[in-house]
């Protein structure tokens, strides 16, 4: 297994090499230096997460493998080649595409991410799991935003590979990115060893509020201070930065609220403050609440909440226990 896994990681390391020739070439990788441009990353930054293209052909990355002398069997297991149908060889998984390489905290290349450069579908694709690459642990960005972290004591979360990239070019290098997925246990656990507080950033778009409602539970279970910051008009972060800049997305986080503060306006913005209204806003916060597995930062969560909602806190406990009830 350990053999596998540093095979996986050369083999990993030597395509990202061959991603990044690719895009120095005039064709083909003028256009997808172009798109790089014009979606404002600079040359270092190019150079610093190793960004590459995977050229439009199907056996690019299977003849360069072949002429490394990696086995069919190793090829296979990284995920950068796929098995044809119906008869034997492979094909390249990645054609066409943007390169974002992604780095484990050792800086050992893991896997990879690709985008398309004009609006066909599905506009990302990631390796799929292999034993180095793991989509619930793996965090985009964090070899090179670590010692930002440990500094700032706080790190943003972000989405996707645009966002980190655009925010750690202008500055703002105490972030990372989830590429797409909810944040996992295991992603807190990871980035509390690196800064106590969080920053979620989502898209406001539908995908990122689910996401980040999924997220919500995590970190109230893990009892880590969250804030939530939700951008306007339907900016991601990579889009509010290139239109704003960094002082007014710093701003933004600065003033964010914490979890259990943003989830209460939310319900409060719906439901309105009165008998009725608080009844709600209760009920909204109640799977919340009861998902929270250490009864100590439980009893803590119920107590903020009746004092804030001006409700006897026997009445929420009592709430509490019938969520648990029904949600078993
Ligand atoms: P861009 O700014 O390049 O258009 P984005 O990062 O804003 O892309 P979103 O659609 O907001 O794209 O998705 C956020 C992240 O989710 C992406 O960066 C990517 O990591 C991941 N993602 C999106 N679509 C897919 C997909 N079809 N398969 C795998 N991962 C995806
Ligand atoms: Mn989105
Ligand atoms: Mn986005
Ligand atoms: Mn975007």
């Amino acid at each position: 297994q350990l053999a596998l896994k540093e095979t996986l990681f050369r083999i990993n390391q030597k395509v990202m090499a061959h991603y990044e020739a690719r895009l120095r070439q005039a064709p083909p990788g003028q256009a997808a230096r172009q798109y790089l441009e014009n979606r404002g990353i600079t040359p270092a930054t190019l150079d610093e997460f190793h960004l590459g293209f995977s050229v439009d052909q199907w056996e690019d990355v299977v003849g360069f493998l072949k002429q490394a002398r990696i086995s069919r069997q190793a090829a296979l297991n990284s995920g950068l080649v796929v098995p044809r149908k119906n008869q034997s060889g492979f094909y390249d998984r990645f054609r066409n595409r943007i390169m974002f390489p992604i780095f484990d905290i050792n800086m050992q290349v893991a896997g990879f991410g690709g985008r398309v450069m004009d609006d066909q579908m599905p506009k990302y694709m990631n390796s799929p799991e292999t034993p180095v690459y793991s989509k619930t642990r793996i965090l985009y960005g964090l070899h090179a935003a670590k010692t930002h972290c440990r500094n700032a004591k706080v790190v943003h979360i972000v989405e996707g590979y645009f966002d980190f990239l655009t925010l750690f070019q202008n500055g703002i290098k105490n972030t990372v990115a989830t590429l797409g997925t909810a944040l996992t246990a295991e992603h807190v656990r990871i980035l509390k060893g690196y800064a106590p507080a969080m920053v979620l950033v989502f898209d406001s778009d539908a995908a990122g509020i689910h996401a980040a409602r999924r997220s919500i539970k995590t970190f109230l279970n893990e009892g880590v201070d969250t804030r939530i910051l939700i951008l306007p008009t339907g900016d991601d972060p990579d889009a509010f930065v290139l239109k704003h800049g960094p002082d007014a997305f710093l701003d933004l986080a600065a003033r964010a609220r914490s979890v259990m503060p943003f989830l209460r306006q939310v319900a409060m913005d719906t439901h309105g403050s009165s008998v009725a209204g608080r009844a709600r806003v209760l009920a909204d916060l109640m799977p919340y609440i009861a998902d929270i597995q250490d009864s100590a930062l439980r009893s803590l969560h119920v107590n903020e909440l009746a004092e804030t909602l001006n409700i006897d806190e026997a009445a929420v406990l009592e709430k509490v226990r019938e969520q648990v009830i029904k949600s078993k």
